[in-house]
Formats: C-alpha cells, structure tokens, sequence
C-alpha cells in the first residue's frame, strides 16, 4: 500500500499533468532555453485560467485554490518535470507571483498590485541582493532608506534582480537603521516602475541562458510613500527569509520533477542503445548512475513532502528549507550529469532538454543561498539542539 493523495487532489494532479504534457512539453523544441515569448506565454496563462488551475496555492478569500504546501507538492512536480514549467515573470505559469507581503498591506495597495498581480495582469520582481555587499549576507547590503516627512528616500544599487526589466512593481530592501541592520533595521518597499528615481541599467547574461538574464539596478534619490513600506519598519529582513523560506520549499518538487523526466528518459535510452553487442542496462556501470539517481530522487520526495507537511502545521521550517535546498538543487545536478552521460554524444545536444536542465540546475545551487551557506545555517541549528 503506497502513500495516496485524497482523490480532489489527484484529480487537479492529473489535469495539470495532462496539460503540460499536452501544451508545454511540446513547446520545449521551439523555446529551449525556458524563454517563452509574452504572446505565448499570455495565451498558456488563459488556458490555465480557463480549466480552473491558476492560483492553487493562493488563500480562497483571495480567489485561489487554497492548497496547502503538501498538496501542492505533486501538482508542483508535475510543474516542474518541464524545462518551461517554472520561472516566468508572471510565477509559474500556474500561479501568479505575488510578494506575501502585499496580503497585510493597506486597501488601496492592494487595490493597486495585489488583485491585479493575482490575476496575472501586474508582475513583480523581488530585489534584495547586491553586487558590493555578498548576496548569501544580505544582511551587510549597502541601499539605503531615510524618512523625509511622509515619504522615504531611496539610494544605492541592487545586482540579480530577475524581471525587473519588465515588472510592473518590486519588493526592494533598504537599511533604515545602519546598526540594527537584519536585527530591525532592514526595511521591505513596494516600488513602482514608474516611480522616478530607479532604473534597470543593465541586464546580465547567464550560464542559464535568455530565460535567466537578471538586471543590475540603480535608485538615486528615488522617493516612495510611507504608504509603500510592507510590513513593519525594520522588519524586511524577516520578510524577506520567509519568502526565501517559501521558495526554497518549492526547490524539492521542481528538482524532483526533473530529474525523475531524465531518469526515465536514461532508463529508456539504456534499455535501446548497445554498445560492443550488449544493452547498455545489461552493464552493472550504467545500472548504478540509475540506481543512484533512483535513490536520491526518492529521498528528495520522502524530505521535501516532510517539510511541506511541517510547514502546513506551522511548525518552524527553516532548517528543512535549507536541508531541502541543498539536498534538492545538488541531487538534480548529479542526475541529470549521470543522464547526460548515459546518452552519450546525443545528451550534449540542445535536442533534448537534458543540457538545459544542467545549466539550470546549476544556477540553482547558488540562487536563494549557496549550498555552503545552507551548510552554515543547518549547522547553527545543530548546534542550538534543533535536532535533537
Ligand atoms: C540567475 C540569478 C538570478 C537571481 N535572481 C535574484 C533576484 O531576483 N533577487 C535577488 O535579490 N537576488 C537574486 N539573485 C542573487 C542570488 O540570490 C545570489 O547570487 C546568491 O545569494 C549568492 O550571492 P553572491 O552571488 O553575492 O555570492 P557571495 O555571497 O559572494 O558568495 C560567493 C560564494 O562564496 C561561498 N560562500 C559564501 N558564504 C559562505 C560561507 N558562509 N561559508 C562557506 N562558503 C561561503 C559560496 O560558495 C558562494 O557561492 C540571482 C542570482 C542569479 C545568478
């Protein structure tokens, strides 16, 4: 007897499975560096929205499906098996991407970005990292924010910040009080693209290929309302970790999503192609990449379902985010390397989605926290006895 989903969430499994099995997957020859062109991605987004998939995971007083994170997570790796699945201005196709601070802010912000952001008609970008201070210590960054009246006054720069190009809105973080820093002195700011002041000046080409070309942006006195502060003053930093927290829970399904896809397609590419007279599935050296690659995508699951079910009971999860992190983004890197491998020549090519998967795995090794800070961050909860 296995572990079974309750049949309502089985069902929106298997039309989201269906979906993109019958309307993204295809689309993977055409855009194969996971950059979907705005025409084609507004018309996914309609399809979505038409079958009553959009937004699952949003609160149902806000329109959404309200699913929880352990529901959420077989939908999410049928999300993720596809190399177009994830990562669009808009959220993942499925959903829109909306800063959870918006939800506690006033009326007529929500007026303004909220709803429109959920119904996918406002994109956001989320701007925390920087190129003079380290981005795994965002503690240490240097943009600043000082109180003029009714306003706040925005200066320095930010470095990454995926969509800004084209986001119809930000989350930007600010030192508001240089000596409390990450201990009440980092402030959360919703800025507007046409707000004067900030510009996107640049954008960075990336191992991760068009579909991951964040912007290097500048702030010189830009001035925002006191109206725009999310959340409490002082408290972006704790904003920011439980939106990073969210997003590193999703890593687990995204990765296992994939790598379970290159698997299968080793398993079968091993079961077709002989070399020297013999299947290469007969050979004990290929069984074990599979096998391997088996045995961590299993494990990944069993973790990250763990986690998401902790963090439905509201129960801390900051060092399973990070457990789930780190082991997610590394196993994906290793599957997909050993599939590669097994395809031989053809594993190289950009006609399977293999090499895309690669370079993108890669990247996500550093995104959200390196894994060496995820390492530091588990050991310090060791060493306060989380454990145990
Ligand atoms: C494609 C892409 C998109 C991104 N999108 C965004 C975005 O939208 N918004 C945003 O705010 N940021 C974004 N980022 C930034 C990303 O979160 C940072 O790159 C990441 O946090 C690492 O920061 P850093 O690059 O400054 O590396 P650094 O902090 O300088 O670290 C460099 C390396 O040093 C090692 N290291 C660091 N600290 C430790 C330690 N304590 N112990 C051991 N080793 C350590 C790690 O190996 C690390 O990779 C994006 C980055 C990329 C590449």
């Amino acid at each position: 007897m296995d572990f079974e989903y309750p049949e309502a969430v089985r069902m929106i499994r298997d039309t989201v499975k269906r979906f993109m099995d019958e309307e993204v997957i295809p689309l993977e020859k055409q855009y194969h560096d996971d950059h979907l062109p705005k025409d084609v991605e507004k018309e996914l987004i309609g399809k979505i929205q038409a079958i009553g998939m959009w937004n699952l995971s949003v609160p149902e007083e806000y329109g959404g499906g309200g699913l929880g994170a352990l529901d959420m997570y077989p939908i999410r790796e049928e999300i993720g098996k596809s190399i177009l699945g994830a990562g669009h201005a808009s959220g993942n196709l499925f959903s829109a991407r909306v800063p959870a601070q918006l939800y506690g802010a006033s009326d007529s912000v929500k007026e303004r970005y909220l709803y429109p952001a959920l119904r996918g008609e406002k994109t956001t970008f989320f701007a925390q990292s920087e190129a003079g201070s380290s981005g795994s210590d965002p503690a240490s960054m240097e943009t600043t924010a000082v109180r003029d009246g009714d306003d706040w006054v925005i200066n320095g720069s930010k470095f990454w910040i995926s969509y800004a190009h084209e986001a119809d809105f930000g989350v930007v973080f600010a030192v508001t009080d240089k000596e409390k820093r990450n201990r009440g002195g980092i402030t959360a700011f919703l800025i507007d693209r046409e707000t004067p002041g900030w510009r996107a000046v640049r954008r960075i080409d990336t191992l991760g290929g068009p579909g991951r070309r964040p912007n290097e942006l500048v702030f010189e006195d830009c001035r925002v309302p006191h109206e725009h502060v999310l959340g409490e003053v002082g408290q972006g930093f704790v904003i920011a970790q439980r939106t990073l927290n969210r997003n590193r829970l999703g890593m687990g399904p995204g990765s296992v999503g994939k790598a379970e896809r290159a698997l299968k397609m080793g398993v079968e590419y091993s079961e077709q192609r002989r070399t020297f007279g013999e299947l290469l599935a007969d050979r004990q050296a290929v069984q074990w990449m599979l096998v391997d690659s088996a045995i961590e995508i299993h494990a990944t699951r069993w973790m990250s379902l763990h986690a998401a079910w902790r963090a439905d009971q509201g129960e801390d999860i900051r060092m399973e985010a990070s457990m789930v992190k780190v082991f997610a983004t590394e196993m994906l890197w290793k599957v997909v390397d050993r599939m590669i491998q097994i395809h031989g020549g053809v594993g190289f090519t950009t006609d399977l989605p293999l090499e895309s998967m690669l370079r993108n795995a890669r990247g996500n090794r550093i995104v959200e926290g390196p894994s060496e800070v995820h390492r530091m961050a588990i050991a310090r909860h060791l060493r306060r006895g989380a454990w145990f």
